[in-house]
């Protein structure tokens, strides 16, 4: 759940924006913003400082959490010149000329940790925080990630330092080639005799750390949308760590059926509700009770579809309420006093009369029977999905 929408409105992108969405929203905004082109320098100070907030994962959480506030009382409110986070983003002055923009394959990434949270419905309708437990390495802050002492790291003798040892097979009249990975060093074409290492990380660089992340649900997310924690994934030296890319995923509901923003509720009423009217009470995704009047005489079929307007989801970011369609069935009763027949009759439309036929037909009189399970099943229709393959047009 994030608290604001303002830095990211002032990008033009929603809060669960990627890093990279974020640095496209900020160069398009900037460019068309910045003074040198006629810009206004206040707006652009704003969008800039957002960018700055939104482009560090550590104080894009906090704002996400707490909002402007949260900022100022985390003293992250130091600020960099506008020109500056400008000139570092886009390399130097020249951003005007040639369209060269950021290189393209940077430096490596580890790998993005993606992780699925299964989230009820109510938890999308009323939003959520909650904690995820998060293990990954860090850089050992001991040997600051060098694995030992000041030139204790050695190229590794046995592969040379390349990491990988070719050796020859021969397979009957030929000689293969086969590259495998040195198991001396482990890849890493690196060695560190046994008393330079690292007592902390043993020699790995990195050490397993245990995170706490807090995780936003905003209300109205969906189902697959992504939550990004830029640069929160395995730190190894020399590389930029990945980040941790949390997938909402919506757990189905018992009641409720979700589409887009609007609910779906299979509601059953008994068949004096639908006829004479009364009420029904449908337990919301909160702890609200929605009480539902029939007005008596306005008579509910059965596979009627009625809305509440406004009480569906809430849009993602705006929380702008979608509708709740009732889709009622009505239950008939079992059995009914033979006594009370005259009043339906006094109270329903008449019964339609026998249809008329020639003399000629002969006219036999039957017996009505409950159908078994298995006379059901033969009487259902044949679903055609699970027909035989049909041919197929050779020449399609
Ligand atoms: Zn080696
Ligand atoms: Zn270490």
């Amino acid at each position: 759940m994030v608290k604001e929408t303002k830095y990211y409105d002032l990008l033009e992108v929603s809060p669960d924006a990627s890093e990279s969405e974020l640095k496209k929203a900020y160069r398009k905004k900037a460019l068309r913003l910045h003074p040198d082109k006629g810009g206004d320098p206040e707006l652009f100070k704003e969008v800039t400082h957002a960018y700055e907030v939104l482009s560090d994962p550590q104080k894009r959480s906090v704002y996400d959490a707490r909002g402007e506030a949260g900022l100022s009382e985390s003293g992250g409110m130091g600020g960099m010149d506008p020109q500056d986070l400008f000139s570092q983003l886009f390399g130097g002055g020249g951003f005007f000329g040639g369209g060269g923009g950021p290189s393209r394959g940077g430096p490596r990434k580890t790998k993005d940790l993606v992780h699925r949270v299964h989230v009820t419905l109510e938890d999308l309708y009323k939003g959520k925080t909650s904690k995820l437990a998060l293990t990954r390495n860090v850089i050992c802050s001991k040997c600051a990630g060098k694995g030992g002492k000041d030139g204790a790291v050695q190229s590794c003798t046995s592969c040379s330092g390349q990491g990988v040892k070719i050796t020859l097979r021969q397979m009957g009249p030929m000689i293969q080639q086969i590259q495998q990975q040195c198991d001396t060093c482990n890849g890493t074409g690196e060695m560190i005799n046994a008393k330079d290492r690292c007592k902390t990380c043993n020699g790995k660089k990195v050490i397993s750390e245990k995170k706490m992340l807090e995780v936003h649900i905003d209300k109205g997310m969906k189902g697959g949308q992504t939550i990004t924690f830029r640069g929160e994934s395995d730190q190894a030296p020399g590389v930029t760590p990945g980040d941790v890319v949390i997938v909402v995923e919506e757990k189905p509901h018992e009641r409720f059926r979700r589409q887009g923003d609007d609910l779906v509720i299979d509601q059953e009423i008994d068949l004096l509700t639908a006829l004479g009217g009364g009420q029904l009470a449908i337990k919301h995704l909160d702890d609200r009770v929605l009480i539902v009047k029939i007005n008596p005489g306005e008579v509910i079929k059965h596979d009627d579809l009625k809305v509440v307007p406004g009480q569906g989801m809430p849009s993602y970011r705006h929380h702008e309420p979608g509708d709740l369609f009732v889709h009622f069935t009505v239950k008939f009763p079992e059995h009914i006093d033979a006594a009370a027949i005259p009043e339906l009759e006094r109270a329903l439309p008449p019964r339609r009369p026998l249809d008329k036929f020639p003399k000629s037909y002969v006219v036999d009189e039957v017996e009505l029977e409950e159908a078994d399970t298995r006379q059901r099943q033969r009487a259902e229709p044949m679903d055609e999905d699970e027909e035989q393959p049909r041919v197929q047009c050779a020449n399609q």
